[in-house]
């Protein structure tokens, strides 16, 4: 046995639920322990013990990424009232997700896997779209009205220093109809864009940013702007030296081009937008379990998670005995992203290879014909494609990383 790599820095580890966790100790045990030496800051967030501690558990694992810098997240349920029943909880706990984000104050990644035997939709894209998606404010934390009848609308802002309220009018409403005010926080599209310029330079690939800045001369031409002055001030010679470009677009232009690029692109996107476009990305290149998420912090905090959920219909399949082939590409992908950055924060090259060595091992297993399910139907038809087990599947990669490792 060959000396195994040591990972200088600890790193943060969340455990989750259903058939993710049931995959998440699999490719633990075979493709990450036999190699590497880890110092694992270990969270329980399986709901149970999410509901036990009183959800401490979900603050304390926020708190250690805050302290070590690199986080790696399996699923995780997020309750609603028939996982209470199922699990007996003293509530529906808010998603962890969600406290996570709110308390690293993040922008979320999400990026695609490609393999040669899967072919986009698009027929241009060949390297990976990235959408990066603002997660504060827009219709997600909105106001909404119903008016019941005719009748004058006017918003009042009562500043508070104490200064006289300021009254606007918005609407003559002539009959009945209905409202929606949007708002948004400079701080919060400020953090938005250095988590955008960060992620990029990082990954030496272009930004697009879009907005409908046309028509909403304050709100989308106010994101403009912040990230214009933001850009111009810290980051366009760090982007000139790396070879790499911003640059902004009314978001009709941007989704047009999209069409066009061949991808390797991050594409910067409002709230609404990017929950939307996110979902199109996802569909376009393949399956859910080939798209990766990282939560990057504009305080150099990073959380890397698979987008999908905990697949719950495969685990009561899994519980019942019978054979599941579920996908832990995005899971394997999250470890080795999470690797990554560790071995780039601690200078530690040999921990970066391995997990590049991870991620070819994954790539050239299906693109060699071993697939779960869900990828089967996608890939191009070959008589030697063969359909394997969630076992089996990661059983493939870990055949192919030891071929990799020792030749
Ligand atoms: P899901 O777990 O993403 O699964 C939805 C469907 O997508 C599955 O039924 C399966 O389709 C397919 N799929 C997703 N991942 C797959 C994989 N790795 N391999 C193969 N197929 C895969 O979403 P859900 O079932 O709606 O949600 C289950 C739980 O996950 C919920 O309790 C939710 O709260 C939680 N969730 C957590 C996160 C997170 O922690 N980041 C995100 C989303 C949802 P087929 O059944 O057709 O095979
Ligand atoms: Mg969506």
């Amino acid at each position: 046995m060959t000396k195994k790599i040591k990972v200088k820095t600890t790193l943060v580890e969340m455990d989750g639920d259903e058939m993710t966790r049931v995959m998440w100790q699999m490719v633990k045990d075979k493709l990450l322990l036999p190699y590497l030496d880890m110092d694992i800051d270990y969270f329980d967030l399986h709901v149970k013990h999410r509901d036990d501690t009183d959800d401490q558990v979900t603050f304390d694992a926020a708190r250690a990424i805050m302290k070590y810098g690199v986080g790696i997240k399996c699923a995780t349920i997020t309750p609603n009232e028939d996982r209470v029943k199922e699990y007996s909880l003293k509530k529906a706990w808010k998603s962890p997700n969600g406290t996570i984000r709110a308390m690293l104050d993040g922008t979320v990644f999400r990026k695609p896997i490609l393999v040669n035997n899967i072919k986009p939709s698009v027929s241009s894209w060949k390297k990976p779209i990235t959408i990066g998606r603002h997660a504060y404010g827009d219709v997600y934390d909105n106001f909404e009205l119903h008016i019941p009848r005719a009748g004058k609308l006017e918003v009042v802002f009562t500043p508070a220093n104490g200064d006289k309220s300021q009254t606007t009018f918005v609407k003559d409403f002539p009959s009945a109809g209905i409202v929606q005010i949007n708002h948004n926080m400079e701080q919060s599209i400020l953090s938005f864009a250095r988590a955008c310029f960060t992620y990029a330079l990082a990954e030496k690939i272009d930004v697009w940013f879009s907005t409908k800045d046309t028509i909403s001369k304050i709100y989308d031409a106010g994101f403009r702007d912040i990230f214009d002055r933001e850009f111009a001030n810290n980051w366009k010679d760090r982007f000139a030296k790396a070879g790499i470009e911003y640059f902004f677009t009314l978001i009709d232009d941007a989704v047009a081009r999209i069409m066009k690029t061949e991808g390797g692109i991050l594409w910067a996107l409002k709230n609404y937008d990017g929950d939307v476009m996110s979902d199109m990305i996802a569909s376009a290149s393949g399956s859910l379990a080939m798209m990766t998420s990282v939560l990057v912090s504009p305080n150099g905090w990073f959380e890397y998670e698979a987008a999908h959920g905990t697949v719950q219909k495969h685990y009561y399949k899994h519980l019942k005995g019978e054979e599941t082939s579920s996908n832990s590409m995005a899971l394997i992908f999250a470890w080795t992203g999470g690797l990554r950055k560790r071995g780039e924060l601690d200078g530690t090259p040999d921990v970066v290879k391995f997990a590049s060595q991870v991620e070819e091992a994954a790539l050239e297993t299906v693109e060699g014909g071993i697939m779960t399910g869900d990828l089967l139907l996608l890939a191009e038809k070959k008589p030697s494609n063969k359909k394997v087990n969630t076992e089996g599947f990661i059983d493939a990669i870990a055949a192919t990383l030891k071929k990799k490792l020792h030749g």
